[in-house]
């Protein structure tokens, strides 16, 4: 194994969804396992559907092809609403797209047709998180030309929350969702099969008994992968938050000052970097940088470790307080946040070490 390396324990993974899923089922709530934040590895997805989700969501068309030629056989859906230019491809590939322009469902028909298929579209409305989605008072029109799609299946309505503007889902806010649902098919005649109302900043809600009988879908990743819902980043209940861990090695091991020497001006990544006098230290640097990882979303297992910053291909570690064992060749071992492990499992320099489950089976 070349170092760094993220190790994936894929029993917790498994067990994390099954959590989820079970929490999600008990309130009638199918779950869409979204494995983006693993940059779409197989073994993720697999333990996924192990513990118990029905479908694999996905923000690149080339993680939902890497899971299909690893023979993953699910429902794929995309994550990212289709892009006009990839419009043969998303037919080709995925079961269900998220969609909110007319002019691509219009696209996606017609390459559908021609393919003798239908395309499934969950249409994405904006409750004020002010990412993707048709904005409300358009709703009924883009609906009505949707649904007049030969090509297109309105598989449901959907929303998404707690991302670009940090927008929670409330009873308010998921009740509008469910009262569309009604509307929809009241006024076009149709049946709405999923009504996508949350990812995992609904846990909360879900868990109470506050989510509206009719939101009976949900996209779920970070809960899954990290083990917290994500409207304060409190840890599940009855998941683990250590699925994925980081390892780098120590490549050089000093006793330096603590304050840079000379007359300073702006660093690798812009800013002139602050560090507070705390006499001569010990320091770490560490064979990973900030082209790896988001070095903010990383925590050291040793709590007595200090981060101090980083570069493109190293992080700094102040190992003063250490209680021994650090030396030059040792590996350091970190905890993840989203960011952080996006950037990974995404690093080409970073290794994916999945560990074996009770069997010896890695997948
Ligand atoms: C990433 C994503 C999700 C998953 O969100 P989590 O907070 O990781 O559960 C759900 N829906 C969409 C549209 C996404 O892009």
């Amino acid at each position: 194994m070349r170092v760094p390396y993220i190790t994936i324990d894929l029993e917790k993974i498994e067990q994390n969804a099954r959590t989820i899923v079970e929490l999600c089922r008990s309130h009638n709530i199918e779950v869409t396992g979204v494995t983006k934040g693993s940059g779409g590895n197989p073994d993720v997805a697999r333990a996924m559907l192990r513990g118990g989700v029905t479908s694999i969501g996905e923000s690149h068309l080339e993680n939902i092809w890497r899971l299909k030629d690893a023979d993953i056989d699910t429902t794929f859906m995309l994550l990212t609403v289709a892009p006009l230019s990839e419009v043969t491809e998303v037919i080709e590939s995925v079961d269900v797209s998220l969609n909110s322009e007319i002019q691509v469902l219009k696209a996606l028909s017609d390459v559908a047709l021609q393919q003798a298929k239908v395309h499934n579209v969950v249409v994405m409305v904006d409750l004020g998180d002010l990412r993707e989605g048709v904005w409300p008072d358009q709703l009924m029109d883009f609906v009505e030309e949707a649904a007049a799609l030969p090509g297109i299946n309105l598989k449901g309505i959907g929303t998404n929350l707690s991302c670009l503007g940090g927008v929670i889902p409330t009873t308010d806010n998921m009740n509008q969702l469910a009262s569309y649902a009604v509307k929809i098919e009241k006024k076009f005649n149709i049946e709405l099969e999923w009504v996508s109302g949350c990812n995992s900043s609904a846990l909360k809600m879900i868990a109470a008994g506050e989510m509206p009988k009719r939101i009976n879908h949900a996209r779920i990743g970070e809960a899954i992968l990290l083990g917290r819902e994500t409207t304060h980043r409190e840890v599940w209940p009855g998941t683990f938050q250590d699925a994925f861990q980081l390892h780098a090695e120590v490549v050089e091991l000093k006793e330096k000052p603590s304050q840079p020497v000379g007359e300073q001006a702006e660093a690798a990544f812009g800013g002139k970097p602050d560090f507070e006098d705390v006499g001569t230290i010990d320091r770490a640097i560490l064979n990973i940088g900030r082209e790896d990882v988001d070095i903010q979303g990383l925590t050291p297992l040793d709590p007595t470790l200090k981060i101090l910053g980083g570069s493109s291909d190293y992080v700094i570690v102040d190992v003063t307080a250490a209680k021994g064992g650090i030396e030059v060749g040792a590996e350091l071992v970190f905890s993840l946040n989203y960011a952080a492990l996006v950037a990974a499992m995404t690093s080409h320099y970073v290794e994916k070490c999945p560990l074996p489950n009770k069997n010896g089976e890695t997948s």
